[in-house]
């Protein structure tokens, strides 16, 4: 039985651990936190309980494919949306993305004025992208010549225009339709993997696909509930785990990696799989290896700014999942990409106590509202967080018609710095790279070492991206390529 070790219980890691404990191996899992679960955490304060990051879960069948390797595995529960979200423009503007897509599209005619049928046109679009490019892309390796040579590569090569992959996906989107709304809807997408939709490849069209398609769905318990599933299951499969214990460098001996160093003991196994961010784990626990700089100096994905805060009133008008956007999108993400916030950004604003009422006390709600953020650069963060919060909260104010700066009864702030720190994410970006340009997917690196033997990545940073679907498809690529030997 070979021996893997797992550097990481993240996403990224539960997973990898699952799949190769179930293929046979001996996993033993190193976590320097003191639970699971990564960014996927959670904690309570004054009676509200929050999820710290994750908060839109999308695609659950890649969770149940890793719940059904045991026998008896620790479900969760699970419901989908009738909702998808409710957005919020500044002039008054309201829509209410319905799941059901006929509903979806006569909401957007009756609050946007564009002809009905778009919604339905954009989706369709949207199915098109990932029917002929998503199994390529997001569930095998690039870096492996098997990948290329297979009907579904000459499917897609053959309808290549339809992939915008040299189209940013707000040109390609602006080929579909032109109301400002509309295109600020279909932009936000670029978000879910921190890009930036005036520069992002319009392959990326495809990702309103799983929200609006295939469906939202939402744990009843809370999204923290999918890692501590995931966790208990992996233990039920015969997984060890080790909390509280950093990995401080990666064993390699003649080009082959033979262990980690805990705290200054070896520990060797067969197989080491890294689920820290590889920006961090090459200069951290790899640093004698020759380092893959093209990769590691590629710009970042965006960060995040939360306020997580306990509100004692209940607003009608809200739905789990909140959009309030910004006057003018555009320069919100050149502000981004100078290291800034614009005074007027676009807010999500999450609350799972409108499903889990026990997140939060009667008549009370738990807000986690989260703005993008650029990458940590060493920016003045106290400076930028308290001129956000006075713009949150007027934005709020004037969205919501309250005041409600008299409601927070507690609060808790998560920086860039801060997401750093916690996760070891480098520089605090949630999801690695950034996917700015249309060669992006293929500047990711790779699930596995091109230069040391039986040293593998997973986990949101590498390929095929971030965000929980994707993390959790490293993990079935990294199996995939240990198997295939
Ligand atoms: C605020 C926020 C909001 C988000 N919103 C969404 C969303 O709505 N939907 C969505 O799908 N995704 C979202 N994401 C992204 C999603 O959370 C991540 O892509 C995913 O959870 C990443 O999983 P991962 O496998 O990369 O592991 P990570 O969560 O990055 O975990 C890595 C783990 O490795 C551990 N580790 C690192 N180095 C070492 C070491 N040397 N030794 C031991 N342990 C180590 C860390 O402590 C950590 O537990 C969000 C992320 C954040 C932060």
């Amino acid at each position: 039985m070979p021996n893997t070790t797992v550097v990481g219980a993240g996403l990224g890691g539960l997973a990898t651990a699952i799949r190769l404990q179930n293929r046979g191996h001996q996993v033993t899992v190193f976590e320097q936190a003191d639970g699971v679960g990564g960014k996927m955490g959670q904690f309570e304060q004054n009676g509200f309980r929050f999820d710290t990051g994750p908060s839109l879960f999308t695609m659950p069948q890649y969770v149940d494919e890793l719940l059904a390797f045991a026998e008896d595995p620790v479900l969760f529960d699970k419901i989908k949306l009738d909702t998808v979200c409710h957005y919020f423009w500044n002039d008054g503007t309201t829509l209410s993305a319905s799941s059901n897509t006929d509903k979806f599209d006569e909401n957007a005619h009756l609050a946007l004025g564009i002809p009905r049928g778009t919604i339905l046109k954009v989706l369709k679009d949207c199915k098109i992208k990932y029917d002929l490019s998503g199994s390529i892309f997001l569930e095998n390796s690039l870096h492996k010549w098997k990948t290329w040579f297979n009907v579904d590569v000459l499917k897609a090569l053959m309808q290549l225009p339809r992939l915008d992959i040299f189209s940013t996906m707000n040109s390609a989107n602006q080929q579909l339709c032109s109301n400002p709304k509309l295109l600020q809807f279909l932009g936000r997408f670029a978000t879910y993997n921190g890009s930036d939709p005036y520069q992002a490849p319009g392959i990326l069209n495809m990702i309103p696909h799983f929200e609006h398609n295939v469906g939202t769905f939402y744990p009843t318990k809370g999204i923290f509930s999918i890692a501590e599933s995931l966790y208990l299951t992996a233990k039920k499969l015969g997984v060890q785990f080790n909390f509280q214990h950093s990995v401080d460098s990666i064993l390699v001996e003649g080009k082959e990696a033979k262990g980690v160093v805990v705290s200054g003991k070896k520990i060797a196994s067969d197989y080491v799989v890294c689920n820290m961010d590889v920006n961090l784990a090459y200069p951290r626990l790899l640093k004698n290896q020759k380092q893959p700089k093209r990769i590691l100096n590629q710009e970042k994905s965006t960060s995040a700014i939360i306020f997580y805060w306990g509100i004692a009133k209940s607003f009608d008008e809200l739905d789990l999942h909140n959009i309030l956007f910004s006057n003018n999108y555009p320069l919100e993400f050149k502000c981004l990409s100078l290291g800034k916030i614009t005074d007027d950004p676009t807010l999500y604003i999450n609350i799972t106590s409108k499903i889990t009422k026990t997140d939060a006390p009667q008549g009370m709600e738990n807000w986690f509202v989260m703005i993008n953020a650029p990458a940590d650069n060493n920016q003045n963060w106290d400076e930028i967080v308290t001129k956000l919060r006075k713009n949150v909260i007027n934005k709020i104010n004037k969205n919501l018609n309250t005041k409600i700066e008299e409601n927070i009864v507690c609060e808790r702030i998560l920086t860039p710095p801060d997401i750093e720190k916690t996760t070891f994410s480098h520089k605090g970006a949630l999801y690695g790279t950034s996917s700015n340009s249309p060669l992006s997917a293929f500047m990711r690196h790779p699930n596995f070492s091109q230069n040391i033997k039986k040293l593998f990545f997973c986990g949101g940073s590498v390929h095929p991206g971030g965000g929980i679907p994707l993390a959790l498809l490293s993990a079935k690529i990294v199996d995939k390529i240990i198997s295939d030997g």
